[in-house]
């Protein structure tokens, strides 16, 4: 018998991109996100149900069993730590690079480089690693204009096709990491639940290497 699951996702980009994934492993929500505002999804099997959750939220609800499966954005992971989950498959979608932008030739205001981002521990350990000191000032979005009104040097964030950085005068300065999302799972639940688990996970690894292959 099929044992209960719930996947967390977000809206927006990794829904929609989650969602061919999600119907190449049969599983189909019933409800759509982007028009209900419930926030606990039913799918075309009974035992299968998807919550809606922030993007930034989604490795706690993992972590805490609210949510047994998630997908969540590497970005994610990395400031939320990601010890408390298993991140058995990378699904390839939602690919962007974790940079750290500023503009042309920039110079160091103070002492110290500040930098202006939302992944302050991404950005902290990045630094830390090259031994370089730096001042870490916490933004929660519009990243691309601290640089511009003099409140940090450069700044950390996601970039795509660096359109948002260019229609700013800003470039991509230095390359921190490959983001992509990945399915991540709680680990008591794939234990508990192993066998619904590890053949949701293989359906889902099937999925990514026929999208890949397309
Ligand atoms: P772009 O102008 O294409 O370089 O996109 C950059 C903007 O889109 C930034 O504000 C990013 O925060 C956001 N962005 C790009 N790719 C992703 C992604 N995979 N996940 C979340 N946000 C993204």
């Amino acid at each position: 018998m099929n044992q209960s699951i719930t996947i967390a996702l977000s809206k927006g980009r990794i829904y929609k991109d989650t969602l061919p994934l999600l119907a190449h492993a049969g599983i189909i929500p019933v409800d759509d996100p982007e028009t209900s505002r419930k926030l606990i999804l039913d799918t075309n099997h009974e035992h299968i149900k998807i919550v809606t959750v922030r993007a930034s939220d989604v490795p706690t609800y993992v972590e805490y069993g609210a949510a047994d499966l998630g997908v969540a954005g590497k970005d994610v992971l990395l400031e939320h730590g990601g010890d408390g989950v298993y991140e058995p498959l990378d699904l390839q979608i939602a690919k962007c690079k974790l940079m750290v932008a500023g503009e042309p030739g920039f110079q160091r205001r103070g002492s110290r480089l500040r930098i202006a981002t939302k992944f302050v521990n991404s950005a902290r350990n990045y630094y830390a690693a090259k031994g370089e000191q730096v001042e870490i000032i916490k933004l929660y979005g519009s990243m691309e204009l601290a640089p511009l009104v003099g409140l940090a040097d450069a700044i950390v964030d996601l970039v795509d096709t660096g359109n948002t950085l260019r229609a700013n005068g800003l470039e991509p300065l230095e390359h921190i990491a490959d983001i992509s999302s990945r399915l991540i799972v709680n680990k008591a639940s794939l234990k508990m639940k192993s066998q619904t688990i590890k053949s949701f996970i293989n359906h889902m690894r099937q999925a990514v290497g026929e999208a890949s292959a397309a």
